[in-house]
C-alpha cells in the first residue's frame, strides 16, 4: 500500500510502498478516506529534537483520520465491517491503575498512532478496536478526520464551568481556534483570544470570538477595557506554548480562576508563582483527550449546532501532500485536509 513514511533521519517526509498492517485479534483494519495534518506531524517532518529524541526511523506518520473498516480481528465486538469511523490515536496500557479505573488518558504507558506505532498517512491503519469511534451519519468526513485535535479543543475547554465566564484563550493555531467555538457553544460570555498571526485571527474571529487581539499591536489590557472587564478572566485556556502568552495570561486572570493548560511550554519555562498562589488560581495539565467522554461529549455537540468547519481551510488530493506540508508550515493555515480517495 502506499503511505507517506518518514524514512530518513532528516528533513522532509516520503511517499512509499509498504506492507499492509497485520491485524491481530483485538485490532481492526481501517480504509483510510481523509487525513488531516497535526502540528505534531510537521515535528516529525521538520526533525527538530523532539522528533529526532521521539520518533524510530522509518515510520509511518499520522494520526487524525476518518475511514471505514475493512477487516476485524476474530475479538472484536460492537463493529461491523463498513463502519464509518475515526479512532483515538493514543493507545493505552489497559492494566496501570488509571486504566483500571476508566481514566485511559492518563495511562502511564501511552504509545501514540503515527508516532510510536504505524500511524494513519497510508490506504490502510491498524488500531486496537477499543480506540475506535463510530460516527454518526450527521458528522461529515472532513470534521471526523479532525476529531483528534478537536478532541483537544474540547477536553481542554470543559475543564472547567464556562457558563456566563469570561475566557482567555492564548494561540489561535487550529485548536485554539475550535476552542473558541466550543466555549461560545457551552455559553461563557466573552471569548477573547489572543496570537501573533493575523491570518488566525481572522479565522477565530469567524468561529466566535468575542475579540481576537494580535498581542504585538494591541494591549490585552486595552480589549479588556473595551469590554468592561474590570476585574479578570474567570478561566484561561492555554493553547500556544509560549512562555509570553502564558504569562500575559497568569497576570489577565481574575483571583480563583481557572487555567488549563495544553499548549507544550519550553524545558524549564519559569513562571510568576506568585500570580498563581496570591490568586488562588487552579492549573490543570491536559494531555489529548478523555477516553472516550470527549469523544462522545464533541460528537454531540457537532449535532447540536456546533460548527468547527472555519478552522478547515486546504484540500490536496493525496499525492499533493508536499503543497499541505508546505501551507501548513507557513502558518497560513488552520487545518489541512489530505483525500486519500483522489
Ligand atoms: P500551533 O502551533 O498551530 O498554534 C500555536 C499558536 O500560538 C500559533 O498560531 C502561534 O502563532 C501562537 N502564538 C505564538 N506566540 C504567541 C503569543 N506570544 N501569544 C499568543 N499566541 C502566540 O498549535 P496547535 O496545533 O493549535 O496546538 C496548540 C498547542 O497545544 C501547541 O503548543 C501544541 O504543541 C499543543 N498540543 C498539546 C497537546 C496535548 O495533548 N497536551 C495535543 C496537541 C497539541
Ligand atoms: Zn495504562
Amino acid at each position: 500500500m502506499k503511505a507517506l513514511v518518514k524514512s530518513k533521519a532528516e528533513e522532509g517526509i516520503w511517499m512509499e510502498e509498504v506492507p499492509v498492517p497485520e491485524c491481530g485479534h483485538n485490532d481492526v483494519l481501517i480504509k483510510v478516506k481523509k487525513t488531516a495534518i497535526c502540528g505534531t506531524d510537521i515535528h516529525i517532518y521538520n526533525w527538530d529534537s523532539w522528533a529526532q529524541q521521539t520518533i524510530p526511523v522509518p515510520m509511518v506518520v499520522g494520526h487524525e483520520f476518518v475511514g471505514t473498516i475493512e477487516k476485524m480481528g476474530g475479538e472484536v465486538q460492537g463493529l461491523a465491517l463498513g463502519d464509518r469511523v475515526s479512532a483515538e490515536g493514543h493507545v493505552t496500557c489497559g492494566h496501570c491503575r488509571n486504566c483500571r479505573a476508566g481514566k485511559r488518558h492518563l495511562c502511564r504507558n501511552t504509545i501514540g498512532v503515527g508516532v510510536n506505532r504505524p500511524g494513519c498517512f497510508a490506504e490502510y491503519v491498524c488500531v486496537p478496536a477499543v480506540n475506535v469511534f463510530k460516527l454518526n451519519d450527521a458528522i461529515t468526513d472532513d470534521v471526523a478526520s479532525i476529531f483528534d485535535p478537536l478532541g483537544n479543543a474540547v477536553h481542554t475547554a470543559l475543564s472547567f464551568d464556562l457558563v456566563g465566564e469570561d475566557v482567555l484563550i492564548t494561540g489561535a493555531g487550529p485548536i485554539g481556534m475550535m476552542a473558541v467555538a466550543v466555549a461560545r457553544h457551552a455559553g461563557a460570555r466573552h471569548v477573547v483570544i489572543t496570537d501573533i498571526n493575523d491570518y488566525r485571527l481572522d479565522l477565530a474571529g469567524k468561529m466566535g470570538a468575542t475579540r481576537t487581539v494580535n498581542v504585538t499591536k494591541e494591549k490585552l489590557e486595552d480589549v479588556m477595557n473595551e469590554l468592561g472587564m474590570t476585574e479578570g478572566f474567570d478561566v484561561g485556556l492555554e493553547m500556544s506554548g509560549s512562555p509570553a502568552a502564558f504569562g500575559e495570561m497568569l497576570d489577565k486572570m481574575n483571583h480563583g480562576g481557572n487555567i488549563a493548560l495544553l499548549g507544550i511550554l519550553p524545558d524549564n519555562t519559569a513562571i510568576d508563582w506568585n500570580q498563581v498562589v496570591f490568586k488562588g488560581l487552579k492549573l490543570k495539565g491536559i494531555y489529548g483527550r478523555e477516553m472516550f467522554e470527549t469523544w462522545y461529549k464533541m460528537a454531540s455537540m457537532l449535532q447540536s449546532s456546533l460548527d468547527v468547519t472555519p478552522a478547515i481551510t486546504h484540500h490536496f488530493k493525496i499525492d499533493d501532500f508536499q503543497k499541505g506540508f508546505d501551507v501548513m508550515r507557513s502558518g497560513q493555515s488552520g487545518k489541512v485536509i489530505l483525500d486519500w480517495t483522489k
